[in-house]
């Protein structure tokens, strides 16, 4: 663990095992946190507030640059290791990490930009005199943000919250997650190597509900900025406003994607592939449920057949993979109860539908590309959210069902829709539930530098390098009277 500027075990000597879930081998080791190390951390945190606060915007800036050209450097190892500690397919490794050196890149960028607003007072009849007054207001540091991040994007949604916290100037003490925490060590080692000064960033390992939940209730930490599962995000919310902490909390999803009747089938079909399949689904943006009209649903689903019986599974590390394996046996158990529910309540399998267990796979939490037709509202799969390489076709009569059944989870986070007449998307966008909506294009798309973030159960708050810096700092408005 990575605490004022030093590398140090548990308090108590304990380990955990990292492991490769494509072969359930471990890879290496990694602290056991107590709760007296996030102390520790939560201590070094705040004693190190004035040295980030006397920072310059130049000398934050300097070190993100810095970091981001040191991810470059580092860029296949940091890629290799996010592929072996979380079985992600080598390629979208090397996509996360090219993702991440660019999230390093737009703080530095931004970390200059943190930008007040003058205030017209003299708009105001009252109180009198508000013509010689100048208002304007300074964007400052919340102070000690607690970053917690979840397994599936290990590197880059750690950064997502450390980058922007340090752009504006706060001081961080960053969670990983149990089940790939090695990506998050290696970036702390890079940002030392950039010459962060001690105690600004810290790294504690450990459990979410020991390690995790200290830094959530400590009246120490200002600010969580939190991505995971709806159901921790709800207790963290909870438990964090005991001390009035600003939350973000980026959550589940149960994202749709509407094949109108008018859609080019082909590129929705390809569409969906990347959409379902990218990391055997376990993805916020995953596209959850296909939501497919009456009159392109026939031809969907023999064109997404042929895809889907495609698809590699296999070796993360092999290039010719398209599927790796799942986080681990709970997540692998999760997708066999869902896809088994919705086959005893009359879901057609079409192609995939179990756990892989040949030679090949038996040491790995594999599951096969599954897709299931004639899913309908009531079935858990089209409720709960899935993570895992499964494919769900609910069929729609026309667009306002088709509305209806993507608004009809808890969740919001984005949504798809495919159709040849914008303008025909354009009116169901503006309905639909969600944070964000993609026309003709997957769900599974983010952009890092702009506003990403769900409604209804899917969070709270936005990230987005810029619009995360705008949470992880108070505005403060002054007034001078200059009569
Ligand atoms: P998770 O189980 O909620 O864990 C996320 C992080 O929270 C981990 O670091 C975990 O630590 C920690 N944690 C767990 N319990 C905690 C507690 N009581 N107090 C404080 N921290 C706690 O989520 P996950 O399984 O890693 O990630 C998958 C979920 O994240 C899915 O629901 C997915 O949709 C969501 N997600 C959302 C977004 C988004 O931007 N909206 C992006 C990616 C993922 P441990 O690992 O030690 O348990």
């Amino acid at each position: 663990m990575f605490i004022e500027g030093k590398w140090v075990d548990s308090q108590n000597h304990e380990t955990l095992k990292a492991i490769n879930p494509a072969t359930s081998e471990t890879i290496d080791t990694f602290p056991k946190g107590t709760v007296e190390d996030a102390r520790r951390a939560i201590d070094a945190a705040v004693a190190a507030r004035s040295k980030a606060e006397d920072m310059t915007a130049y000398e934050r800036s300097k070190i993100l640059y810095k970091v981001s050209q040191l991810l470059e450097s580092n860029s296949a190892d940091m890629a290799k290791l996010i592929a072996l500690n979380v079985g992600k397919p080598i390629a979208d490794a090397e996509a996360e990490t090219a993702r991440a050196a660019l999230v390093l890149t737009f703080a530095a960028e931004e970390a200059k930009r943190l930008y007040g607003q003058t205030i017209p007072l003299d708009s105001h009849p009252f109180p009198p005199g508000n013509k010689n007054r100048l208002g304007f207001t300074l964007r400052e540091p919340i102070g000690v943000v607690g970053a917690i991040s979840p397994f599936n994007f290990p590197l880059n949604l750690l950064l997502h919250k450390v980058a922007p916290a340090l752009a504006a100037g706060n001081t961080v003490v960053a969670k990983p997650p149990s089940d790939g925490p090695l990506p998050g060590i290696m970036i702390a080692k890079l940002f030392e190597q950039a010459g962060l000064p001690p105690g600004i960033l810290n790294v504690v390992t450990g459990s979410g509900s020991e390690v995790g939940m200290e830094i959530v209730e400590s009246p120490k930490v200002n600010a969580i900025s939190f991505t995971g599962d709806t159901t921790t995000g709800r207790l963290i919310a909870e438990k964090a406003a005991a001390t009035n902490k600003r939350t973000i909390l980026e959550l589940g999803g149960h994202d749709p994607m509407i094949i109108l009747d008018d859609a080019d089938v082909e590129k929705a079909a390809k569409a969906a592939a990347v959409g379902v399949f990218a990391y055997s689904g376990q993805v916020c943006t995953a596209t959850k449920r296909l939501i497919v009209e009456d009159g392109a649903r026939d031809q969907f689903v023999r064109t997404f057949s042929t895809i889907v019986k495609n698809l590699k599974v296999g070796n993360p590390l092999e290039r010719t993979t398209n599927v790796g394996p799942i986080i681990n046996q709970s997540g692998l158990n999760k997708i066999e109860q869902l896809v088994g529910d919705a086959l005893n309540n009359g879901a057609v399998l079409v192609e995939g539908g179990k756990r892989l267990e040949t030679a090949e796979y038996s040491h790995g939490f594999f599951f096969a590309p599954t897709l299931l037709d004639q899913v309908n509202q009531d079935m858990q799969i089209a409720q709960k959210e899935i993570f895992g390489p499964v494919a769900p076709v609910i069929r729609a009569s026309d667009d306002s069902d088709a509305l209806a059944i993507a608004n009809g989870t808890v969740y919001g986070l984005q949504a798809s829709i495919f159709t040849s007449n914008l303008a025909r998307g354009l009116k169901l966008a503006k309905k639909v539930k969600a944070g964000a909506v993609l026309i003709n294009d997957r769900t599974n798309v983010r952009w890092d530098n702009a506003p990403f973030g769900g409604i209804k159960r899917s969070g709270l708050g936005r990230e987005g390098v810029s619009l995360a810096i705008t949470e992880l700092t108070e505005l403060k408005f002054i007034v001078a009277n200059l009569d």
